[in-house]
Order: structure tokens, then sequence, then C-alpha cells
């Protein structure tokens, strides 16, 4: 059964351990139009089957403006009116996409969505948030809307690739470390291949951290506040992504060890903390060092919008399960980067 999650902006209906057969039953008179990608597409083809469908190419780069006007224009051919619903199959970068679509299409439609990766489970399909990139900005034009539905059916996860599951790790202990300590502790306890193995204890991490992600937002869902917790690990993390092409839960990963060594500096956190982070995230095949230069990654930092005149707001950890809102220093941030990136290099 499902039950009700009233955001701000609107009610979510959550559908966990669902199967998407169910997806009738959730649409009711709604007219759907399914958007979502071609590897998902060509992988879950049979259940699909009978719907109008947009796919459109995997990747980052599909979340686009051009994209918007493609599927705008897809859209009108297909007769969309305000009856239709829009239903994201797919990882971030669709929902993140079909959110915003359906917020600006006849100034508005109805959507929901089903993601297919562990990210999107624990994470990006939650919030509200949508938006495409605008070239190298990310998320420059957005909205905050809520989806209608989300519904969940690990059916989708047989077919993930061995890197998202790591991905989506990364948002996990990301929740572990800035929440709660017992999630940490059952982390640790278990791999990928157990997660695999035992649908049971992957169902119920998987709700735990959506729970954390909802009860952030429904804190804070303009991010005045909490909400920015979730940003653990992700300003650094962000950072690198922008010098190095890397998956994005391995960027978040480095960040965490960052963040890590700036509260050691500021918080006095001991060095046994980053030492289990880091074995926790080898476990889920999580890099934890990486060759960087500090000095360029310090110049991005200190362009993010999020900066005051003297540093920047980052989330640090007082311990594990207690994550905390901080104006740090940028001289600190800086002796942070060199001394991490001088360990990488040893
Ligand atoms: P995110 O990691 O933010 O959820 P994407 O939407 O970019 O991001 O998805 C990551 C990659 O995984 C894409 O190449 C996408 O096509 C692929 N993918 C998504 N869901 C599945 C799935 N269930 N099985 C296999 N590949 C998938
Ligand atoms: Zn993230």
């Amino acid at each position: 059964m499902p039950y009700n999650l009233t955001f701000p902006s609107g009610t979510v209906q959550y559908y966990f351990n669902s199967q998407f057969q169910e997806l009738d039953e959730v649409l009711r008179d709604k007219t759907p139009i399914i958007i979502t990608d071609k590897n998902v597409q060509k992988l879950h083809a049979p259940l699909m089957e009978g719907f109008p469908i947009i796919s459109l190419p995997p990747g980052e780069k599909t979340k686009s403006i051009e994209t918007v006007a493609f599927v705008g224009e897809r859209l009108i051919k297909m007769e969309a009116t305000r009856k239709t619903i829009l239903v994201g199959v797919g990882g971030g970068v669709i929902t993140d996409l079909t959110g915003f679509i359906a917020s600006v299409y006849l100034r508005g439609v109805d959507f929901g969505f089903v993601p297919t990766t562990l990210l999107g489970m624990v994470d990006a399909s939650i919030g509200g948030k949508n938006g495409v990139n605008l070239g190298m900005y990310k998320n420059m034009l957005g909205t905050i809307r809520q989806p209608s539905f989300i519904l969940h059916d690990a059916k989708f996860l047989d077919t993930l690739p061995e890197q998202e599951w790591s991905n989506g790790f990364a948002e996990a202990i990301k929740y572990a470390c800035v929440f709660e300590s017992s999630l940490f502790e059952k982390l640790l306890s278990h791999d990928i291949q157990d997660f695999k193995n035992s649908p049971a204890a992957l169902q119920s991490m998987i709700q735990r951290c959506a729970e954390w992600k909802n009860k952030t937002v429904l804190d804070d869902e303009q991010e005045q506040g909490s909400r920015k917790l979730l940003n653990f690990g992700h300003t650094a993390g962000h950072a690198i992504e922008t010098t190095q092409d890397i998956p994005h839960g391995f960027a978040v990963s480095i960040g965490m060890i960052i963040s890590c060594c700036v509260s050691e500096r500021l918080l006095g956190l001991p060095s046994e903390v980053r030492n289990l982070l880091t074995s926790l995230l080898e476990q889920y095949s999580l890099p934890t060092s990486i060759e960087f230069n500090p000095d360029q990654v310090m110049n991005i930092l200190k362009m993010d919008k999020k900066r005051t005149e003297e540093g920047l707001d980052l989330i640090l950890l007082e311990k594990i399960g207690k994550g905390i809102i901080r104006s740090v220093p940028f001289q600190f941030i800086y002796e942070a980067l060199v001394s991490f990136s001088n360990e990488t290099r040893h």
C-alpha cells in the first residue's frame, strides 16, 4: 500500500517494494507517457510494452535544454494534454529531466517517477528538485516541484552495472555518516554482493535512506538550513568532478574523506573516523584517494555560489552519525586539500 508524504510544493504517493505492473492502478484516469533512456528501454522492454514512450540517449549530456525542446515537440505530436502524466523511468538524469519538462510543459502537467538505479531510489528521485544543465553549469535551470508518485521496483536493479551500485552506495554512506551510526554499522557488516543476495536487507536499506532524505526535505524543502546536510562530501566532490571526469559517487566518496580532513582540523575529529570511513568506502568499491591539483580545486571552490567573503559552508562530522553545518575559512579548506593530496601522492 502506498503512503503519502506532503511537502509544501505537493504530495507524493510512495510505493516502496512494488512492481512496475502496479502502475496501471497508480495512474488511474491519467494518460501516461513514459520518458526513459535507451539502456533502460532495451533492458526492460517487456515491462514497458504498450505504453507510449519517449526514449532518450543515456548520459548526463541528455540533461540539456535541447532535450527539453526535443521532448516538448514530441509531446505536442503525441497530443499530450493536461490529462497527461509524464512517467520518468530511469536514473537521476531521466527523473531530473522528466520533472523539469513536466513543470513547464503547458505550464505544468502531472509527473511521477520509477527510479531504476540505486542512486535514483535513495537520492536523485526524492526531494522535488528538477532541472537541466546549461553547458558546464550543472542544474542551472530548475524547479522545485514534487512528483505525484514514486514507485520502486527492485527488478530494475538486476541489470544495474557494478559501478552504478557503488555510486548509489556513496549516497547511502553519506546518510549514515550524517544521520545514523547504526546505518553505518549495517553498511559495514555488508557489501554489494551481500545486498544483492538479500533482497530484504537491500529493501530496508533503500527505504531507510529514502526516509532520511524525505525527512530532511520535509524539514527544509527550499534548502535554507538543514537540507544542506545532504551536501556532505558534495562541495569538494563537485569541485573535483569539475576538474576530472569521474562518476558522481566517486567524487562524493573523495569529498567525504576531504570533509573528514577538515573536521579533524576544525573539530578535532579523531583520525580513526577517517580510517573507518575509508575502509567502508573501499568495501563498496569507491575510491578514497585521487591525484588532483589543490590550487585548481581551491579556485573552483572560491567560485562556489554559496561562498561568503571568508569561506564556505561545509558539512563536517562531529562523529559518525552526526553531521553539522559550519562556515569554514578558505585557509582551513586549502590546508586540508594540500595534506590530503600529499597523502594521495605517497
Ligand atoms: P544516476 O546515476 O544519477 O541515477 P543516470 O540516469 O545517468 O544516473 O544513470 C546511470 C546509467 O545507468 C545510465 O547509463 C543509465 O542508462 C543506466 N541505467 C539506469 N537504470 C539502469 C538499470 N536498471 N539497468 C541498467 N542500466 C541502467
Ligand atoms: Zn549526490
